[in-house]
């Protein structure tokens, strides 16, 4: 066998997509299981883009600091400091190839052979894949019914193994947003627990939809809730660039091991082979801090597909922010997912996010696509029930 055995048992676990498509004979597919938006990046990128172009700069090209640029590190944290009300400066920031890489360095520095990371079910799908990587071991701990943090399940999973837990909000799959409340308790659980298992416990926070929030919401600061927290953040959702591979992990001002990890998360950036965030993006998105993509468009496909699924019967919370609603399965989940599969509407099944008998939608399609889709989701729910 040349192909490791434990990459070919990851790779048969999660087969399912291409499974899924193999079934489908013909007639339109309606694809709602990737988090690839359709939606076009706000026209300050673009402006932005071809400005850089035609003003050439030297190092637009070149290998990057390892960190990132400065001018872009001081950008990023003079707009932290606006939004936070808090003073980040730009040697807390690490300019990264997207969340995914902020992530992996992440564990790279923290994570010593058997050492136990808490993920919150339902959870994005590469967390445990990320832990595996660096040695790590996934622990996993329910949120309640609403997908709202359940500290007593958090800390019954904490034990003297427990090196970090990773929140993810707003939360792919669920689209929920954690309370400022929700994430103080934690805080508190994590100081509690660090000093009674004499051993630092850090909160890692996934905020790679940080903007992508509706109705209004702003998301709570998690450095006020807590001292060694490190936030891994994307302009992939934000711009709507995520084929551009840019994003930064921060790390809380507040934490007395902060410039520690900050070295030891630029020297995993290079030996894990990502060597920095893309040179001539980080001269793109420099000024464009706190730029998103047109919020309005997301909510209006979310009213518009959470509006049809309710009327159809589906028992489901409307998301808070993402592009991603996480429904019940009416019947069994996987053949509820083939029952949708036959009118070529593509679903990822809840159980590939530690949470079975639910569906996970991506929205951030057209939404013509949505709208002519909707007569197989209320099908379906009609031939099961
Ligand atoms: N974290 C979550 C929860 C995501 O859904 C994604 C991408 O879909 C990422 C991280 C990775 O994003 P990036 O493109 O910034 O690597």
């Amino acid at each position: 066998m040349t192909i490791s055995l434990k990459l070919k048992e990851k790779m048969e676990a999660s087969d399912w997509v291409t499974l899924m498509f193999k079934r489908i004979d013909a007639g339109e597919v309606f694809d709602f299981t990737l988090g690839n938006p359709e939606i076009d990046p706000p026209q300050a990128f673009m402006d932005r883009l071809k400005q850089v172009v035609n003003n050439h700069h030297p190092d637009m090209h070149r290998y990057t600091p390892l960190i990132g640029f400065t001018e872009t590190r001081e950008s990023v944290a003079q707009n932290l400091s606006r939004e936070g009300d808090m003073t980040v400066r730009a040697r807390h920031v690490i300019m990264t190839a997207g969340a995914t890489a902020a992530l992996n360095c992440i564990f790279k520095t923290l994570l010593n052979p058997g050492e136990e990371v808490i993920l919150l079910a339902p959870y994005f799908v590469e967390y445990p894949y990320y832990i595996d990587n660096h040695g790590g071991v996934s622990k996993v701990a329910e949120t309640n019914q609403d997908f709202s943090i359940n500290i007593d399940a958090i800390a019954a999973q904490i034990n003297p193994r427990t090196k970090a837990i990773i929140i993810n909000s707003p939360n792919n799959p669920t689209g929920a947003v954690y309370s400022e409340k929700s994430l103080q308790d934690v805080g508190a659980l994590l100081r509690d627990k660090s000093r009674e298992f004499k051993r630092d416990i850090f909160l890692i926070a996934d905020e790679a939809y940080r903007y992508i929030l509706f109705d209004g919401l702003k998301l709570p600061n998690v450095f006020k809730a807590y001292e060694n927290a490190i936030i891994a953040a994307s302009y992939s959702k934000q711009l709507s660039i995520p084929g551009e591979r840019v994003g930064y992990a921060v790390v809380n001002p507040k934490m007395s091991i902060g410039d520690d990890i900050m070295e030891a998360m630029t020297f995993a950036n290079r030996i894990l082979g990502y060597l920095g965030a893309p040179s001539f993006m980080q001269k793109v998105i420099t000024p464009l801090q706190g730029v998103c993509v047109d919020i309005k468009e997301y909510q209006d496909r979310r009213d518009l597909f959470c509006d049809a699924l309710e009327k159809f019967g589906y028992s489901f919370i409307r998301p808070k922010g993402t592009y991603y609603i996480f429904s019940q399965c009416p019947v069994d989940e996987s053949r509820f997912i083939e029952v949708l599969a036959r009118d070529g509407i593509l679903v990822n099944p809840g159980s590939g996010y530690g949470r079975s008998g639910h569906f996970r939608i991506a929205f951030c399609v057209k939404r013509e696509k949505i709208e002519k889709s909707l007569s197989g989701f209320k099908k379906a729910m009609e031939t099961l029930l």
